[in-house]
């Protein structure tokens, strides 16, 4: 009821474009926008995901095997390119902060095509306080809160903190966005997160060096196991 009046009032547009949606088009994107947003198909590499280009079975990746992720996998439905980029950038960078709804959503949705285990706690990547404060708004934090609800988990925002301010990991490559995020993440409580099994959100993975980072600092708080769901993934 309440969301039809919100639809009423706010009649819901596309999230790249903003055309006004038609009964027909595939939400949050419009018919045009949504041919450019690519699924992530097997198969792909049974540790961090990434799409491969043969055909054949998973397998874990030549970087997985040879630095094996602290996290158990990590999936994301989509490609990060055309009109979900796009979206991701007026949601992050251009205060489109509606979108965290109709993008929180998209990836609630995908859960089920995913290989993930049952999670008991989830748990949005966070900024640190200072990137918070510029940003207004922690981006991962609504597309957790979907996630927990569809799962019928708890979400805590708060049990893991970024306790390093670290150059934003876009500007950097390979190597350095390892180095840049190692240490930058603590559990203050590790009772929050013992023996949970974390499902850890956020809005794109790319080399996977925060994944990892944020991964280590929960096992050794003493979660049982960490996987990570993002919306999008470079492929
Ligand atoms: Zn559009
Ligand atoms: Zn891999």
């Amino acid at each position: 009821m309440w969301n039809a009046v919100l639809d009423l009032l706010f009649p819901p547009s596309c999230a790249a474009c903003s055309d006004r949606l038609q009964d027909r088009d595939p939400a949050p994107f419009c018919a045009t926008c949504a041919q450019s947003v690519d699924s992530i198909q097997v198969p792909y590499c049974t540790s961090c995901g990434e799409p491969f280009d043969a055909e054949g079975p998973c397998h874990p990746c030549a970087r997985c095997l040879r630095h094996p992720p602290s996290f158990a996998r990590a999936r994301a439905p989509f490609v990060y390119g055309g009109a979900l980029l796009e979206a991701i950038h007026r949601y992050k960078y251009r205060r489109a902060w509606d979108l965290g709804r109709s993008l929180g959503e998209l990836l609630a949705c995908s859960l089920d095509r995913t290989d993930l285990q049952p999670a008991n706690l989830v748990l949005p990547v966070p900024l640190h306080p200072r990137r918070l404060q510029e940003r207004g708004f922690d981006q991962a934090v609504p597309l957790a809160r979907a996630v927990s609800r569809r799962l019928g988990a708890p979400m805590l925002p708060r049990a893991l903190r970024r306790i390093r301010h670290t150059p934003a990991q876009t500007r950097l490559s390979g190597r350095a966005r390892w180095e840049n995020v190692a240490g930058a993440f603590a559990v203050p409580r590790p009772p929050q997160v013992a023996s949970a099994r974390i499902l850890l959100i956020d809005d794109v993975l790319t080399t996977g060096a925060t994944a990892r980072a944020c991964s280590r600092a929960l096992l050794a708080a003493g979660a049982s196991h960490v996987e990570v769901l993002t919306l999008a993934r470079t492929a």
